[in-house]
């Protein structure tokens, strides 16, 4: 597909976008341009354009604005030692948002089509993605119903859009550990839209968010929503359990969680390593026991957005309970690098996940 670019004046000075590179934070400063392609039903995706980034125009009865039909992904750009840029794995974000498609009656974005997006919007705004270690481009795309219609039933148009901001870290306070909360309210059902990454799940998680955040917690944790007994993720992370026998549990992917890349990507190289892990379901009583008994050594969270993060802390309203010491485990510190080596191109990429762009 031709993209259509727009001319436009550069909207951040030099100056401006080196002072933000420096301290980005996470999710509140913007590349200069946007990418949006069009869909309508019978004649497919068109009219794909890059464009200075601007509010864009909704119909007040646009489907999204109602009935919450919109999926995203989220994955990152990194600067490498060269002064290249490489994406980490983006065809397994074309997978998953395809995947959110099906579940939320979407039409699907071709993968070529998805990261031809990204690379179009790099080339102009490469010069956002930062240096630094520990930073990056973070990317955003997204589709949306556009169709103005008050009916539930499936849109019939469609807008796809990526735009991006540059990322440090995560966690405000850099926290070398997590501290989670156990949320009483549940995020996904058998049968829902767990394992979907749309909006509304999102929507769901603010009142648990803003409880966890409340009572001093960094993320919130989400338990199984029929007996609530068993661990299913963070808000916005999924979780590995590592034991002192070389084991290692991750939860199941049975649609109540989101299948994260990150996770299938430290599955990998988990094993690579030597341990032993299985994708099981794990009770928040067996955590409680494990890590009171010294037999749990580690536990990870895992995302795009906060790598690879130890838990140091669970609390809930029966009290709370300490992982190890309470700071960084030696795994979780290794995976960790290791990982991040082969995203910033430090370490040889022997998977095939890292993509120049
Ligand atoms: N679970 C949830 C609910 C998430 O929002 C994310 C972030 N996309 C993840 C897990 C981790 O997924 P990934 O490793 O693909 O970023």
């Amino acid at each position: 597909m031709q993209f259509e670019h727009i001319p436009h004046p550069a909207t951040t000075s030099d100056t401006d976008r080196e002072a933000i590179l420096a301290n980005p934070g996470f999710g509140t400063h913007f590349t200069d341009h946007m990418v949006t392609i069009e869909y309508t039903d019978g004649q497919g995706w068109h009219d794909a354009k890059v464009e200075p980034r601007a509010p864009i125009m909704l119909d007040p009865a646009a489907a999204v604005l109602h009935y919450a039909q919109e999926i995203f992904e989220g994955l990152k750009a990194y600067r490498h030692e060269d002064g290249s840029i490489a994406l980490f794995r983006p065809e397994e974000n074309a997978r998953r948002l395809n995947a959110s498609a099906d579940r939320l009656a979407m039409p699907h974005v071709p993968e070529e089509l998805f990261v031809e997006a990204i690379r179009q919007l790099i080339a102009v705004d490469g010069k956002w993605v930062p240096g630094a270690e520990g930073s990056s481009l973070y990317l955003r795309p997204f589709m949306i119903a556009t169709e103005a219609f008050l009916g539930v039933r499936p849109a019939k148009r469609y807008k796809f859009m990526v735009i991006a901001g540059p990322a440090g870290n995560y966690f405000k306070s850099g926290a070398p550990a997590v501290s989670i909360w156990i949320s009483s309210y549940t995020r996904a059902a058998p049968g829902g839209t767990g394992a979907a990454k749309c909006g509304g799940n999102y929507a769901a998680s603010l009142v648990p968010t803003r409880e966890a955040f409340a009572r001093g917690h960094d993320q919130v944790l989400f338990l199984d929503a029929v007996e609530h007994k068993w661990v299913e993720e963070l808000g916005g992370m999924n979780l590995f359990f590592v034991f002192d026998d070389g084991r290692v549990i991750t939860p199941p992917l049975t649609g109540t969680i989101l299948p994260g890349i990150t996770r299938a990507s430290l599955i990998q190289l988990l094993r690579e390593e030597g341990l032993n892990v299985s994708e099981e379901p794990y009770s928040i009583d067996q955590w409680r026991t494990d890590a009171q008994s010294g037999h749990l050594l580690e536990t990870m969270a895992c995302g795009t957005a906060a790598v690879v993060t130890p838990v140091g802390k669970v609390a809930g309203e029966d009290g709370e309970f300490t992982i190890g010491s309470g700071g960084p485990g030696q795994l979780t510190s290794k995976i960790r690098e290791k990982l991040v080596g082969i995203q910033r191109g430090t370490i040889a990429d022997t998977h095939g996940w890292v993509m120049p762009i």
